[in-house]
């Protein structure tokens, strides 16, 4: 990077100017800050309660969940080479894309709504980035010490106790990894069989990769790229601020009660000092996880985890201020002085009121139609390679191809029946068996009168009908006369 030259005293206007303009061309200016590692300070409180109670439920849900049975199958299982996903009792094929649709609606409209009323309540609770940088948080401070013990131990020479400590947590961070990914992986193949396939090392090349590419990104992210995802890679971080107003409640420092800021003693009076609550501590960047401090103000790094509440809560403890000098509130409330009812009050204003009725109106939808689904489906394909042809008794045939997909999980007996034209009717077997939650294909006759003066192509239907009364579908398809 080239320096700006500060011009002589004998150089001319001009010469200043040019020299001026010449040095701004030369210089080089940055765009990045070289990245300064964050060393966040262990705290303890109620949000880290919070945050705690949501990485043991979401981890219980993600790695338990692929080991649960349901009868003789895996409970929850996206069987992409079978085209299949099985979610406990339900079976969804390909054509059933719209719940999918359905959920991620559902799952868009729940993150506007939440971000609507408390801020980023998913990114600081229950995130996967939060969630495992959370737990390699944790055995990074078991193996190498709080902070401060941190800090310390890297600015030192390499010595035996650091070689062991760094490689120890080594080990526990790939083993999390390594395991998070074989359990990703375990959502799509059988995870009992997948594990099989590990200890024999006999895993296909696209679930190596798979568990590799998860457990290097689980790795990587939550072991040392941490709050740089959430700052520089996470679109939400982005656009959170659409969805904020100043009735959104978000971690806030109460800058009136706050400032001045000043080191004191337990004893000291502020009031006579001429100073704010905040004691100066910084704490709450020290155990910010993105590095910011928060009585700057809101900042889009902050990815509302609580932790400066919390330890501005125990500093207050500490010198006998009342708590909440950083605390969940809105910008209307710490403005304006508002009571807790009248924060609460202030929840239920228009645009969240808009987001929970569309939320609700989907979710019902969603079920209703759940509900009503008819639990089979059925495919048409007229047979390209057998055109219509001329049979016994001046009748013509044309062959179609039927895929009937079985959605429940016991056998079920399936009628066909066919209409459009007089005279219409299979000339092949009518019932089919269809084993559970299994597709089945038949090929199926269909003869109709010859009629040369008709027109060539004629539109035609099939109902297939459970014979076990699970419901009836339609489905359209043409017939051809021989020309
Ligand atoms: S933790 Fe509280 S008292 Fe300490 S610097 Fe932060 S706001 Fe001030
Ligand atoms: S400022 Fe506070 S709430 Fe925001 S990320 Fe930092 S510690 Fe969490």
């Amino acid at each position: 990077m080239t320096a700006p030259q500060t011009p002589g005293p004998a150089e001319s206007t001009g010469a200043t100017a040019n020299a001026a303009s010449s040095s701004r061309d030369d210089a080089e200016v940055s765009l990045y800050i070289a990245h300064q590692k964050i060393y966040p300070r262990s705290v303890s409180g109620v949000f880290a309660n919070w945050r705690w109670g949501f990485v043991f439920l979401t981890q219980l849900v993600f790695y338990g969940l692929p080991w649960l049975e349901w009868g003789q199958r895996q409970a929850v299982l996206f069987d992409l080479t079978a085209r299949r996903f099985y979610i406990f009792g339900l079976v969804l094929y390909p054509q059933d894309f719209i719940y999918l649709t359905g959920l991620l609606v559902i799952s868009a409209l729940s993150l506007f709504l939440f971000t609507a009323v408390a801020g980023r309540l998913w990114c600081g609770y229950a995130c996967p980035q939060t969630v495992y940088t959370e737990i390699f948080l944790w055995i990074e401070r078991k193996l190498e010490g709080d902070r401060s013990a941190r800090m310390r131990r890297d600015g030192q020479a390499w010595s035996a106790e650091k070689f062991a400590r760094k490689a120890g947590k080594q080990f526990l961070w790939v083993s999390v990894a390594l395991w998070t990914g074989f359990t990703f992986v375990g959502f799509f193949t059988p995870i009992r069989q997948l594990g099989a396939q590990v200890l024999v090392w006999q895993l296909s090349a696209w679930e190596m990769f798979w568990v590799f590419f998860y457990s290097f990104a689980t790795y990587g992210n939550a072991g040392y790229l941490r709050e740089q995802v959430c700052k520089y890679m996470c679109p939400y971080a982005r656009f959170q601020s659409a969805m904020y107003d100043h009735d959104t409640l978000i971690v806030t420092y109460d800058t009136e009660r706050g400032e001045p800021r000043g080191a004191r003693s337990r004893k000291a009076d502020p009031a006579q000092l001429g100073l704010g609550s905040c004691v100066d501590c910084d704490l709450c960047v020290q155990v910010c996880p993105t590095g910011i401090d928060i009585r700057k103000g809101l900042q889009y790094e902050c990815i509302g985890c609580g932790a400066c509440a919390d330890v501005c809560d125990t500093v207050m403890d500490k010198m006998g201020y009342a708590r909440g000098l950083v605390r969940y509130s809105t910008q209307n409330a710490v403005k304006q002085h508002w009571t807790r009812s009248q924060i609460v009050g202030h929840i239920f204003r228009p645009r969240v009121l808009i987001y929970s009725s569309i939320l609700a109106g989907v979710v019902v939808a969603m079920f209703v139609s759940l509900a009503l689904r008819i639990p089979f489906k059925v495919d048409v394909v007229r047979d390209r390679a057998v055109m219509a042809r001329q049979v016994e008794d001046d009748k013509v045939e044309n062959l179609f191809r039927l895929q009937i997909m079985n959605a429940t999980e016991s056998p079920q007996k399936f009628r066909l029946d066919v209409s459009g034209i007089p005279g219409l009717a299979i000339a092949s077997e009518r019932e089919v068996m269809v084993d559970a939650a299994q597709a089945r294909w038949v090929v199926v006759n269909v003869r109709a009168p010859g009629d040369e003066s008709g027109p060539r192509s004629q539109p035609i239907h099939f109902s297939i009908e459970s014979a076990s009364g699970l419901g009836k579908l339609s489905e359209k398809s043409v017939f051809l006369m021989p020309r």
